[in-house]
């Protein structure tokens, strides 16, 4: 049987060069060999965010990790944050900054909406103690953007921290945090960095390093980055996870976070008029262009159809079970984005649906070469 192709969005495919290094035998990590590869990636991780300071942290965990830190490490018990939860993701800020005695105040987005700035100005201003602002650049569960630039000027206005997660946009979005007015960033490996998972990643700015706070153990960032700088780690590292990371981010860089961008919008802009013109709509209003939510009353039977050709998509969260399928473009090569059209296309006619095979495939290819990429 053919091997099974991957479009969930996390983990996603492993590019062959991840994969070649993730195949060496291990490497011990206090060694001279790996304190010169950890600080080497570190250095690539300063070029993708086009950021001069050393004020970021690797952990050993899956991207909740970073989460829980980010509230642990830039909040104290107490402190009021405005948490904008428009999905399964928000929903973790929520229940992380509550479970660690944070006073969150709730801005809820309808899922499969996107965040309206002007309301965030407004419950910023009428809760002037809140401390920050925690949200999703990509809301993986709902395929929705949350306009981060305009999020990091409010930020900015109100001088509180904004706290982005970024699991399914860095790799995916040319983010410069800096400019953009972003004081915390996080990533997560077998997301927008197609590593396996196991590696979360940890940006802030000078003003969110002010409010510093000594609560964590494990994941302290004031003691990660005092032994981080010099290329060590307070813990063992997910060693062949920051080996693998050097070719992730070298490939990123090769092709420039500009480049990478706007290959991820054609794909995501081809697939979904492909899908339009088959009869699926977006579930999303603003997509992210890391992975299309699809909206059908037979999302299941598509996503399993898919599964017997092996090709993996994801199902809905919670309330979105059965009502929504997900592609995801991460990493993913614009032939492949075709591919999966393609099978789509098979799926419905098998499925009974009324659509003539050819003709998402013709949609996704005028999009692909009306964007320049083909
Ligand atoms: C996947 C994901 C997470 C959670 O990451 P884990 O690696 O499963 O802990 C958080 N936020 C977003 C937006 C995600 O896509």
């Amino acid at each position: 049987m053919y091997q099974e192709r991957i479009f969930t969005p996390g983990p996603v495919e492993l590019p062959e060069r991840v994969r070649s290094v993730l195949g060496k035998q291990i490497i011990h990590h206090r060694t001279e060999e790996f304190r010169r590869a950890f600080l080497e990636v570190r250095e690539l991780f300063k070029r993708l965010l086009d950021e001069p300071s050393d004020n970021f942290v690797f952990f050993a965990s899956s991207g909740t990790g970073a989460m829980e830190s980010a509230v642990l490490n830039f909040f104290r018990e107490g402190d009021s944050v405005l948490v904008i939860n428009g999905g399964k993701f928000g929903e973790r800020w929520l229940k992380l900054s509550q479970h660690w005695g944070l006073k969150p105040v709730e801005y809820k987005v309808e899922w499969g909406e996107s965040a309206d700035p002007d309301r965030v100005k407004s419950l910023l201003k009428e809760n002037p103690s809140c401390k920050g602002v925690l949200f999703q650049i990509s809301e993986t569960s709902t395929g929705a953007y949350h306009p981060a630039r305009e999020i990091g000027a409010t930020c900015r206005e109100f001088d509180v921290l904004c706290v982005a997660d970024a699991i399914t946009a860095l790799g995916v979005y040319n983010i410069k945090p800096s400019s953009w007015g972003i004081d915390v960033l996080i990533g997560g490996s077998q997301k927008g960095f197609l590593l396996p998972p196991g590696l979360s990643t940890l940006w802030f700015s000078e003003r969110a390093e002010k409010s510093l706070v000594e609560r964590a153990f494990y994941f302290s960032i004031k003691k990660e980055l005092s032994k981080q700088k010099d290329g060590q780690t307070a813990w063992t590292p997910a060693i062949s996870l920051i080996l693998a990371m050097k070719e992730s981010l070298e490939m990123l860089l090769e092709e420039g976070m500009e480049k990478v961008e706007k290959r991820h919008r054609a794909v995501s802009e081809g697939t979904l008029q492909a899908l339009e013109v088959l009869g699926l709509q977006r579930f999303a209003e603003k997509p992210s262009i890391s992975v299309s939510a699809v909206s059908s009353e037979r999302a299941e039977d598509i996503r399993r159809e898919l599964l017997k050709l092996r090709i993996r998509v994801a199902g809905g969260q919670d309330q979105l079970k059965g009502k929504i399928f997900r592609i995801s473009h991460m990493g993913v090569n614009p032939k492949d984005g075709l591919m999966v059209i393609g099978m789509i296309e098979v799926v419905l006619k098998r499925l009974g649906f009324e659509v003539n095979l050819g003709e998402g495939v013709k949609a996704y290819s005028q999009k692909l070469m009306e964007k320049g990429i083909w």
